[in-house]
């Protein structure tokens, strides 16, 4: 436990408990996110809640610490479930759950995920053992509901998340289905997004008299736009650290912050950092004055390559300029990114403003592009041979240098004894390749995995009956233009994301099923990206759908265990498009 518990109290303000806060506090987290900041008290007093907010925000934490907070304050129904969360896929039932159950540690809450490909016995196991809380996605919630495995008449807190993708799969029915099944007297939260007309009718129809709560900040000014270039990377979680890496060797700044969101992470962070053989110097609210004080000695004396800082830390740090701002994090509200960005390209310098995103995280990027009314490029991560290929010629840049510098005294004379036996040219690229030992890092150069998720378009309309077809070509469709822009580049996944086999199921139209049907199943219960699919079509007795080879046989098994419209259906690999 941390001994510096009074760091999160921006939390306490927001009404939740000493142990919940605790929690927090252990978790590294600083202060609340706007999100927060507007939803926790709101629910904490008992009021519905329609909000606008994107993955990235700190949206989860925003419902499940004051959902955990109520179901823990009162105990009447205990043992049954009390709070449900719905969400569109599998993934964001695993991730969702994980979370509550993080935040939950201090208390006797329990969380249970319910999601479609895993085992139906071992969920009811869970459910008959006591879980106060469930995060289901909508069908199998209703495969639940209807063998009377899960009973929602105890429930307080109801939490709609991520509604905007769950309408866009088909699940407007469903989610009515289970709301019915809910006691009319329960708080009712719906997340999402963007709020377009549909979002507003299941509102209206589910939630009582809501609260509004929406981060979309003010647009900035003209004129206090930054000036600086600004490119985004996507990479998973797992690969920022190497990410990092590469974006430090290829940029190579003068001088960078790199901002995270919580302290745990900064220390970890910083860690790494050093063992790659940088210089890099933590900075967060759970150091005393004296310690940031040295730190910050050490960064003004440029005894440091990176201050690695959240932030807390880093507001009226009184740091004239730097090259780079790197957000390892993105951070969870449009105005920090603008506050942390504004550290470089001041006073008409130069400054470079790079951020790592999660492919979840998209839409959030976009709305602080929005925003700040400026362009975040978002580019490919450079390659092993784009890293060589750069090295090099820092490498030849050197040698030039020091070969106008002349004056090589006794060096030629060894050079010269051993022209005697070698080639010039093999005795200069011996020089050279001693040369770049010694300044290797040591760090063994992998290639890094380019996310399967392409960036979402700005605008989903559209998308709701039939997924987009194709699967975007590359790791970016990003407004840049410049030479790192993976627009009209190839990207290293290119061409294999298009959608390549064809799956046949036996059903069609004549069993009522929608494209929305097949791409809720596919995507909400098996888990595989809207985005992924290609076309979809629906014949009079059996359907067709695109689906990128990879995904499958994977595809095929979670769809043979689950149900389409109630039904158990044939599904295959086409053989007319087999030949
Ligand atoms: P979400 O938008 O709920 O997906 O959260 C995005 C990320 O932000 C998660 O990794 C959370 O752990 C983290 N997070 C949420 N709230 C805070 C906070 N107040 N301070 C720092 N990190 C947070």
């Amino acid at each position: 436990m941390s001994p510096h518990k009074s760091s999160a109290a921006g939390f306490s303000s927001l009404g939740l408990s000493p142990a919940l806060i605790a929690t927090l506090t252990d978790l590294g987290y600083e202060e609340p996110t706007p999100v927060q900041a507007e939803a926790i008290p709101l629910m904490l007093a008992g009021r519905d809640l329609l909000a606008q907010a994107s993955t990235g925000t700190g949206k989860t934490a925003a419902f499940a610490l004051p959902m955990i907070q109520r179901l823990v304050e009162d105990a009447a129904g205990r043992g049954r479930t009390r709070g449900l969360v719905l969400v569109p896929t599998r993934e964001l039932a695993m991730q969702v759950s994980e979370a509550v159950h993080k935040y939950a540690r201090g208390t006797t809450i329990h969380v249970v995920p319910l999601y479609g490909g895993s085992s139906m016995e071992q969920q009811i196991r869970s459910l008959k053992r006591g879980a106060d809380i469930a995060v289901a996605t909508p069908g199998r919630a209703l495969d639940h509901l209807r063998r009377g495995t899960l009973k929602l008449d105890a429930v307080k807190v109801l939490v709609l998340d991520e509604a905007d993708e769950m309408l866009d799969m088909g699940f407007a029915e469903d989610i009515d289905t289970i709301l019915a099944a809910t006691a009319g007297a329960r708080q009712a939260t719906l997340f999402s997004a963007t709020l377009p007309s549909r979002i507003l009718a299941i509102a209206k129809r589910h939630l009582s008299k809501p609260a509004s709560v929406t981060i979309a900040g003010e647009k900035t000014a003209a004129g206090k736009q930054p000036r600086v270039r600004q490119i985004a990377y996507i990479v998973r979680r797992a690969q920022k650290p190497a990410a990092l890496d590469r974006i430090l060797d290829i940029e190579n700044p003068a001088s960078a912050i790199v901002f995270c969101r919580t302290r745990i992470e900064v220390d970890s962070l910083a860690e790494t950092l050093n063992a790659h053989g940088y210089q890099a110097e933590a900075l967060h609210g759970g150091m005393q004055q004296r310690q940031r004080d040295a730190v910050m000695n050490r960064v003004r004396a440029a005894k440091t390559d990176l201050l690695i800082a959240t932030d807390v830390a880093a507001r009226g740090l009184d740091i004239s300029h730097l090259s780079h701002v790197i957000n390892y994090d993105l951070p969870a509200a449009p105005e920090s990114y603008v506050h942390r960005i504004g550290r470089t390209g001041r006073a008409g310098r130069e400054g470079t403003a790079i951020t790592l995103a999660e492919p979840r995280e998209q839409r959030l990027l976009r709305t602080i592009e929005q925003l700040t009314r400026q362009k975040i490029e978002v580019a490919t991560l450079p390659t092993v041979a784009d890293l060589k290929a750069r090295r090099l010629e820092a490498m030849k840049a050197s040698l030039q240098e020091r070969l106008v510098a002349g004056n090589f005294g006794e060096l030629r004379a060894v050079v010269d004894s051993l022209a005697t036996e070698f080639d010039v040219l093999d005795i200069a690229a011996a020089a050279v390749a001693l040369a770049q030992a010694a300044t290797d890092r040591g760090g063994d150069d992998q290639e890094i995995e380019i996310p399967r998720e392409v960036p979402r378009e700005m605008s989903r309309e559209g998308s709701r009956d039939a997924p987009r077809s194709g699967a975007g070509s590359g790791a970016g469709s990003g407004p840049g233009s410049g030479p790192r822009s993976a627009r009209g580049a190839k990207g290293p996944r290119g061409a294999s994301e298009e959608p390549g086999t064809r799956l046949f199921i036996g059903a069609g139209r004549r069993a009522g099923i929608r494209p929305a049907d097949l791409v809720g199943a596919i995507t909400g219960e098996i888990g595989v990206p809207a985005r992924a699919l290609g076309a979809i079509e629906i014949a009079e007795n059996f359907s067709l759908v695109d689906v990128p080879e990879e995904l499958a046989d994977e595809i095929i098994a979670g769809m043979k265990k689950a149900s389409l419209r109630g039904q158990k259906v044939i599904i295959r690999r086409d053989r007319e498009s087999r030949s």
